[in-house]
């Protein structure tokens, strides 16, 4: 299950559950759309992959306990920022390689 963690790892920004603007990568390292547009390049700075929206967990109980009351978002922050600089070196040789092979 997604942890739904609080924060941008670079910016700090808060993502609660609800964010529409919060992009998680395969391992769900959690970034803002604002840094993953325009500081990582849409890759991530761990694990190299990309980043989708992340899924808003619904804040009701619609059906089956399956509902934030039920299974609550993450409170521990991990804030991670990342150096432009070495994350564009970063990016521009991962961006060099089609993404079926990366
Ligand atoms: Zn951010
Ligand atoms: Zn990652």
């Amino acid at each position: 299950m997604l942890e739904l963690r609080p924060t941008c790892e670079n910016c700090n920004t808060p993502l609660p559950p609800a964010a529409t603007h919060a992009r998680i990568c395969t391992y769900e390292c959690t970034f803002c759309a604002n840094c993953v547009d325009t500081v990582l390049d849409n890759v991530c700075p761990n694990c190299g992959g990309g980043f989708v929206p992340r899924p808003v967990r619904p804040s009701k109980n619609w059906k089956g306990d399956n509902w934030l009351g039920k299974n609550p978002a993450s409170t521990k922050v991990r804030h991670r920022p990342v150096d432009p600089a070495a994350h564009a070196r970063f990016a521009a040789t991962l961006k060099a390689i089609p993404p079926h092979q990366r």
